[in-house]
């Protein structure tokens, strides 16, 4: 109600500002079309020059957007990718899968924060989409609904009406994906159009997680396990093969390079979007300092037809604002956002429209609201660079693994890296042994059920950080 108030209450004094403003604001853009591009054309800045009717988004791109307002961020980013031209019709059953690997908040690290979803589910509503699901299932050993309350899912549920489902309780049914049969959850058959909401992270076991990994969401906890004894990486990719993902949405906000369940955050304050699940994981190799072939699944996925891993044909492009700069710089200077949203509706939205079949790209609402304008800017791949988080190879080198499922050797990680700090990982001279391929047979030390016939053992299925953590302590505090 208050805004509505505060549209009513200045609109007949904007609407007059607008009355007298817009022919002068048109003449701006007229008379500074050609001095912008020029500006362009000589600088370092390229504007994307798409008209409106080709601003479809190609396989090969992947925009990006930076700033703190992850909702609206993502709603432009959709807006600029003309996401809701690519879904078949009103009544498709979209599907969003996020990220609720275990129950730790978003700003941890491990989780998809849910601004972006809200983002998604508002770009979709305002565009008549209403069939709108969310679908994940926690890691092996946490509790999906615990991630959800967490997160604040619960909250973004209830306030757009959208449903949720928890893999972790779904049934399953075998199929035929691309030569190897796989069980994946019945929730996958209701769905039209697939938007995968992974977080870009650091993987103790893959390297890197993002768009491909995300989709073990899908699949049971039994499932999750038989994936660690095939490989890891083979299932992820003929997983993909069978599991289209229509539309990625990267939570790019502040993921752990290290593990894949947080606690070492990284803030870069981005959302990218993209088509191809291959590409955005290539691309993400490519930000974290791996060649795509030291992550397997993602050259696999390629050769299953998933997707194109070839980093040379992508564009990169990168949504920005530049104040003071052309376009609708300065129309409604002081005008209160809620005020400015009437400003829209009552002419600046036209101009804005002319800008972008002028070939100014994406001048977009929000911009005019601020009255600030914006640009897609051809990026180069070095446009961004992560840390070189490598935590965990250090790590790993105390650790002999076979076959460990993801949450196991997740939070062993941790742990060994608590004990490391307390200068209490030099004392180990032996290896700690973990994961299924250790079921029935004896050793020194081993973590978890599947190594309980070793001497030392930490009982468990996963067990969690903390008792790996005392349990570790204790054996290499009774060596000094
Ligand atoms: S104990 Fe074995 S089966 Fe259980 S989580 Fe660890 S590796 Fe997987």
């Amino acid at each position: 109600m208050a805004l509505r108030e505060r549209i009513a209450g200045g609109h007949m004094a904007l609407r007059e500002r607008i009355a007298g403003g817009q022919m002068a604001l048109r003449e701006r853009i007229a008379g500074g079309r050609m001095a912008l591009r020029e500006r362009i054309a000589g600088g370092h800045m390229v504007l994307r020059e798409k008209k409106s009717e080709d601003c479809d988004m190609e396989r090969n791109q992947i925009l990006k957007i930076y700033g703190t307002d992850y909702k609206q961020m993502t709603k432009t980013l959709l807006a600029g990718a003309d996401l809701a031209a690519q879904i078949a019709d009103r009544n498709s059953r979209i599907a969003l899968k996020p990220n609720l690997v275990s129950a730790s908040e978003p700003s941890y690290g491990a989780t998809t924060h849910p601004e972006v979803l809200a983002g998604i589910i508002e770009y979709l509503q305002e565009n008549g989409f209403r069939a709108i699901t969310l679908m994940e299932g926690s890691w092996v050993g946490g509790k999906t609904m615990e991630a959800f309350r967490l997160c604040g899912y619960d909250a973004l549920v209830e306030q757009y009406g959208v449903r949720f489902v928890d893999t972790q309780k779904e049934r399953s049914h075998s199929v035929d994906c691309a030569g190897l049969k796989l069980n994946l959850c019945d929730c996958v058959d209701d769905i039209d159009f697939l938007i995968n909401v992974p977080v870009l992270k650091g993987h103790c076991q893959t390297k890197i997680t993002c768009a491909l990994k995300n989709m073990k969401g899908l699949i049971p906890n039994s499932e999750k396990r038989r994936f660690h004894t095939m490989g890891l990486h083979k299932p992820i990719a003929h997983l993909n093969a069978g599991i289209r993902q229509d539309f990625i949405v990267v939570d790019h906000i502040c993921g752990d390079l290290d593990f894949e369940d947080g606690g070492n955050p990284v803030v870069c304050n981005c959302v990218m979007v993209a088509r191809d699940p291959v590409l955005v994981d290539a691309y993400v190799c490519k930000l974290q300092h791996y060649e795509v072939d030291e992550v397997p699944y993602v050259r696999l996925a390629q050769q299953l037809g998933v997707g194109n891993a070839d980093l040379a044909q992508a564009e990169i492009i990168t949504y920005e604002k530049a104040a003071g700069r052309g376009l609708s710089g300065g129309a409604v200077p002081d005008a209160s956002g809620a005020a400015d949203e009437q400003a829209v509706r009552e002419g600046f939205g036209a101009a804005d429209e002319e800008a972008v079949r002028e070939g100014f790209g994406a001048a977009d609402k929000e911009s005019v609201k601020k009255g600030t304008p914006c640009f897609w800017r051809q990026g180069a791949m070095e446009d961004e660079e992560l840390p070189r988080a490598r935590k965990i190879v250090e790590l790993r080198d105390a650790v002999e693994e076979v076959e460990s499922c993801s949450a196991c050797y997740g939070y062993l990680m941790p742990a060994l890296e608590r004990l490391k700090n307390e200068g209490l990982l030099n004392r180990l001279d032996e290896k700690i042994c973990i994961g299924q391929g250790y079921q029935g047979r004896t050793g020194k030390i081993g973590i978890g059920r599947c190594t309980s016939g070793f001497e030392h053992n930490v009982r468990g299925c996963p067990p969690t950080e903390q008792q790996i953590y005392d349990f570790l302590k204790a054996y290499l505090s009774s060596r000094s």
